[in-house]
């Protein structure tokens, strides 16, 4: 199995909290963006040579802010240049506001099959305070829009921890979004970005950070609604209905090779490798499809981590079979004596050579996971 993941460096403005690469657009430079990464889809088919793919994922920015033909030549260029399976997951991450009847019947008519909407929050104030550009009500409607068109794979984003966000607040949030019929819920906990808007508002006292206690609990309202509804918490920050966990950020948690194209895209060779192409739109249209990038080798040391970290937030666990054929006997010593702590006080379970965060080792998962890593 392999992916290939596009990075779509457009966005129109942007919210407060976020560091992604991105950048404002005119149709020109969205032309030469395309031409370029088609060029790097190209110059790159090697990196994932007689894989089949399995899982295409345009991400960004906001790759709804390209126009359906543009989409149409990027998904052409990987049709031709990769062996593509016939079951393939085909995503795309949309802005609620960029979603059209025309714009849901195109992405369908051009073979995708999953959209991840960006909503946030359904709360109107909140939105606007991220500067969002979308409104609750557009957010709904964009979800009964792509239903409508025949997309039903349906994952939407919330944030918590926000500013000024109240209990109440997330979890009204999370009615709304178990009242439409999405299959996926991807939830993030506010990070505080260096660089960013929301950084500088909360220096200077504009805005006030969110205590611990209030992650807690919204965690908690999280898994409790989620149940409800029939959502597994299939992993950390991931929540499906059963059959509809994504495939592609399952790829990125069990070592599945991926390809990167596009400006700030990562790309992984399935053991040691990750490649980083220069966050940098001018240079990458200039580079015609060799885009500058940076080389990181894993050491053994390196992909043990990952595979601990990646692995525990999963609901599947750590297989500890499947680390020792990686890494050996002694490695595996170290890591089972630093677990016996979590194991006793009830963080962790050790069933089928398997270990797995309990619903109370979920809340102190980062330091659990460190506990386990090898890295000081
Ligand atoms: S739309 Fe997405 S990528 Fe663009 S600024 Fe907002 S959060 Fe970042």
């Amino acid at each position: 199995m392999s992916m290939i993941y596009l990075h779509v460096p457009f966005c129109t403005s942007r919210c407060i909290y976020c560091d992604f690469y991105s950048t404002t657009q005119s149709a020109t430079v969205r032309h030469e963006y395309v031409n370029a990464a088609c060029a790097e889809l190209a110059n790159r088919k090697s990196y994932l040579a007689d894989r089949l793919i399995q899982s295409i994922y345009f991400g960004g920015g906001t790759p709804s802010q390209l126009q359906i033909k543009e989409i149409a030549i990027l998904l052409d260029s990987i049709n031709k240049h990769y062996d593509i399976d016939t079951n393939a997951e085909i995503t795309l991450e949309a802005n609620p506001d960029d979603v059209t009847p025309d714009f849901a019947h195109n992405l369908c008519h051009l073979g995708f099959n999953r959209v991840s909407l960006g909503v946030q929050s359904f709360n109107d104030r909140i939105l606007k305070m991220l500067n969002r550009r979308h409104d609750a009500a557009t957010a709904q409607d964009a979800v009964h829009t792509l239903q409508q068109a025949g997309l039903d794979n349906i994952s939407i984003d919330l944030i918590y921890g926000l500013p000024t966000q109240l209990m109440q607040d997330f979890s009204s949030d999370l009615q709304k979004a178990f009242s439409l019929p999405i299959k996926h819920l991807s939830t993030y906990a506010l990070s505080i970005e260096q660089g960013t808007l929301l950084q500088r508002k909360i220096q200077s006292n504009e805005l006030a950070e969110t205590d611990e206690d209030t992650f807690i609990a919204e965690y908690e309202i999280m898994m409790q609604q989620a149940h409800a509804h029939g959502f597994e918490h299939y992993e950390i920050s991931n929540f499906a209905l059963p059959g509809f966990e994504s495939r592609h950020n399952s790829g990125y948690w069990n070592n599945t090779p991926y390809l990167g194209i596009g400006p700030g895209a990562h790309s992984f060779n399935g053991t040691d490798e990750r490649q980083y192409n220069e966050p940098n739109l001018g240079k990458y249209i200039s580079a015609a499809g060799l885009p500058p990038h940076t080389i990181e080798h894993l050491t053994l040391s390196d992909q043990f981590d990952e595979q601990v970290f990646t692995s525990l937030r999963t609901r599947k666990g750590l297989s500890l079979k499947n680390l020792e054929k990686r890494f050996g006997e002694a490695w595996l010593e170290d890591l089972k004596r630093a677990a016996q702590k979590h194991i006793s006080s009830g963080s962790l379970t050790f069933n089928n050579n398997t270990l797995c965060l309990t619903r109370k080792g979920i809340m102190t998962s980062n330091d659990i996971i460190s506990d386990l890593m090898r890295a000081e």
